[in-house]
């Protein structure tokens, strides 16, 4: 038993209700609520993620957590509330901000994900690390994504929260996002506990990218199977929703998720100019090197076919050095 994990739990609760009915019922919502709708983000979503808002004053939440005698103290060190300076008082945390509750496993509320309307930085404030809230081994909409997970054993791993609220209304609802922190073990293992596929839906920019490329390796090395789903570069998932719709968000997208190896030798290949005789060279060393690692045979030989006919090289020289490496890397 620990109480003062119960009341904060408790209080977590409270106040994302609360920010949910401020959003959509008191004036203090309206500009929240006209941002998300112009996001695009519907009625039947906002309760669903039970989306609110934090008004921008002082002291909303701290007026309904002290009339309802939650120790402040203990609201500021669970990062509901914010100390004012030494013996000042306490102020609270989220003030102007789209309030995404983050809930554990069980579906209790845990922590806040705080967005500025608009523009401003930081674009993204979330309550800090607590002892209920451990951003390494918390997964965005795990809870309600579990009983799609288990019936497909496939999960879809997104960057951020609007991505998951998305593509959850265009009918993926297998999809979690990491706190925009990246891949760890702890969350490795949550995932490996119920499903054997992961869909990584990354955004389409260098960074999203980047972080799809470091997460396949630890996520394979957990024994999952990996699929990339490729989006238009500078489109996030969310965005692409909005500007081509969840049909084909599913289509294009999820269902046409390519293999990790395809994935890349895709990167590679925008990494190199190909018009080049360098970066031709570099672009099949490096390739070769993916594709050597590959046990079946029949897979390698897909692979180099492909890439002997893209670059114009006879497959049996691309064969001939890919099996040479190969013999190197027993
Ligand atoms: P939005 O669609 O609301 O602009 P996003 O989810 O597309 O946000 P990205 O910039 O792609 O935002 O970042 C992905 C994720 O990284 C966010 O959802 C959030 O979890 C996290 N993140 C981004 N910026 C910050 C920040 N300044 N502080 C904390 N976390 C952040
Ligand atoms: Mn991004
Ligand atoms: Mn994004
Ligand atoms: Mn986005």
């Amino acid at each position: 038993p620990d109480p003062e994990r119960d009341r904060l739990i408790q209080a977590y609760e409270l106040s994302a209700k609360f920010y949910h009915f401020l959003l959509k019922n008191t004036e203090y919502g309206t500009a929240a609520m006209d941002y998300l709708r112009t996001r695009g983000f519907s009625d039947k979503m906002i309760d669903q993620f039970q989306i609110g808002y934090a008004p921008d004053r002082w002291d909303t939440l701290l007026q309904f957590l002290e009339k309802r005698s939650f120790d402040l103290a203990e609201m500021e060190k669970g990062g509901l509330l914010s100390a004012r300076g030494e013996g000042k008082g306490y102020l609270d945390r989220f003030r102007g901000r789209v309030i995404f509750p983050i809930a554990n496993r069980m579906g209790k509320t845990i922590a806040f994900a705080g967005r500025i309307l608009g523009e401003g930085q930081p674009k993204y404030l979330n309550s800090p690390e607590s002892r209920l809230f451990n951003k390494s081994r918390i997964l965005y909409n795990l809870h309600q994504s579990k009983a799609s997970i288990r019936k497909t054993r496939q999960i879809v791993l997104f960057e951020g929260y609007g991505d998951v609220i998305s593509a959850w209304e265009a009918g993926v609802q297998n999809g979690v996002a990491t706190m925009g922190t990246s891949l760890t073990e702890g969350h490795v293992g949550l995932m490996k506990s119920l499903g054997d596929e992961i869909v990584l839906a990354y955004d389409g920019d260098k960074a999203g990218q980047a972080a799809a490329l470091k997460a396949i390796p630890i996520l394979e090395a957990s024994g999952l199977r990996v699929k990339v789903a490729l989006l238009p570069s500078g489109l996030d998932p969310d965005e692409f929703i909005s500007r081509h719709g969840g049909d084909r968000f599913r289509e294009q997208v999820i269902d046409s998720a390519v293999s990790s190896i395809k994935f890349k030798l895709i990167y590679l290949k925008k990494n190199h100019i190909l018009l080049e005789e360098d970066g031709k060279i570099a672009y099949v060393k490096e390739a070769l090197e993916i594709i050597a690692g590959l046990p079946s045979s029949t897979e390698r030989e897909v692979y180099l076919r492909e890439i002997a006919s893209e670059l114009e090289l006879s497959y049996d020289s691309l064969k001939q050095d890919c099996n040479l490496l190969r013999a190197s890397m027993q």
